[in-house]
């Protein structure tokens, strides 16, 4: 069963190339609502930004698979007399990575363009041989005279920022990038419910396809739309740390590799039957799938609908990710394939008002 072809590879660039910083992601939305439309019966947005649709719609029994659609960013927070720009984060963006990086400021004007400058390496002599990026000096150039030419461009004190970087392609096997976190996720959920679809599969539920804002910031747009929804079951993909290149530590973060299938997660938050479902699916259908351990919560949007309602049945299949948090996060092909696989053969083993209790 293949995944990727012509027309879903168009979509995902054009969606990995969207800008969706958290709080503002409604230019990626509108691309993965445009395509998903087709597959679905329903679909909607909440006031934050949350994009979900409905395959089979008004059915007591309500399963969700959810990916999260922000990409990490940065705000304006103070611009200097003399037109440099200090930022603080918006999620969880890498200071060591800023300087040299081109930027896109997102402005009622329109995006201006800028740059992390950083001082020669000529010049960093003395005290200032082990300079290092920090939140604290970083800062962006807009090619601005003073403070008054930045405002007058359209740049203030909370503006957004991004990284320019656009997806490409390494060995026709690994997409290289920003924003795979996760917009990989919602690649894959859009290509479930184009499966469902195309293959006429009748779900003895209804099936919402979420894709939710804000979860780099603390899983926000997860915990509003659970509650919305108050499914009963709720499968979420997200990435996880690939450890196999250098400067990883594979016994302390996990024994990962890209390329050799998807992670399942054990961590309270993971319900252990649906965990169970998840692994019979993934041997009867031959998805390669790799183990990762998680102590208390998983950090991703899995917690945030295990957690809700009066408690989700809840569990994280998730994507290797090489470099996270990175203009150059890289994925393999057949992860994403096989992500993809898993969830949507995991749902075609979800019975009618499947039960989970324990015992
Ligand atoms: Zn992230």
């Amino acid at each position: 069963m293949k995944i990727i072809n012509k027309n879903s590879e168009s979509f995902l660039y054009d969606y990995l190339n969207a800008t969706s910083p958290t709080g503002f992601e409604a230019e990626g939305q509108k691309v993965w609502l445009d395509y998903i439309n087709p597959f679905v019966d329903e679909s909607y947005l909440d006031d934050y930004g949350t994009a979900y649709g409905v395959i089979n719609p008004g059915q007591d029994y309500k399963v969700v698979i959810e990916a999260h659609a922000d990409e990490i960013a940065w705000y304006v927070n103070y611009i200097s007399e003399d037109g440099y720009i200090s930022v603080i984060r918006n999620g969880g963006s890498d200071h060591i990575i800023a300087p040299s990086k081109r930027v896109n400021i997102h402005t009622e004007k329109g995006v201006v363009k800028g740059v992390f400058g950083w001082p020669a390496i000529h010049v960093r002599r003395g005290k200032d041989a082990n300079l290092s990026p920090k939140l604290e000096n970083i800062f962006i150039d807009v090619g601005a005279k003073d403070k008054k030419e930045v405002l007058s461009m359209g740049v203030h004190v909370g503006s957004v920022v991004t990284f320019d970087d656009v997806l490409t392609k390494l060995n026709n096997r690994w997409y290289a990038g920003k924003a795979l976190d996760n917009k990989m996720g919602g690649f894959c959920i859009a290509e479930v419910a184009k499966l469902v679809k195309k293959n006429k599969k009748k779900l003895p539920f209804s099936l919402y396809i979420v894709n939710a804002v804000q979860e780099e910031i603390g899983l926000r747009g997860a915990e509003m739309i659970a509650h919305r929804i108050k499914p009963d079951v709720a499968i979420i993909t997200d990435v996880t740390h690939d450890t196999s290149s250098p400067l990883y530590k594979a016994k302390e973060q996990g024994d990962l590799k890209g390329g050799l299938g998807p992670v399942l997660t054990y961590a309270p938050a993971v319900h252990n039957k649906l965990l169970q479902l998840v692994i019979d699916a993934a041997n009867k259908n031959k998805v390669p799938f790799q183990r990762s351990a998680s102590s208390r919560t998983t950090g991703t949007d899995t917690d945030a609908f295990a957690y809700s309602n009066q408690g989700v049945p809840s569990v994280l299949i998730s994507l290797p990710l090489k470099y996270m948090h990175t203009t150059v996060e890289m994925a393999h092909h057949d992860d994403i394939e096989n992500v993809t696989r898993l969830i949507y053969y995991s749902l075609l083993a979800i019975k009618k008002n499947h039960n989970f209790k324990y015992f």
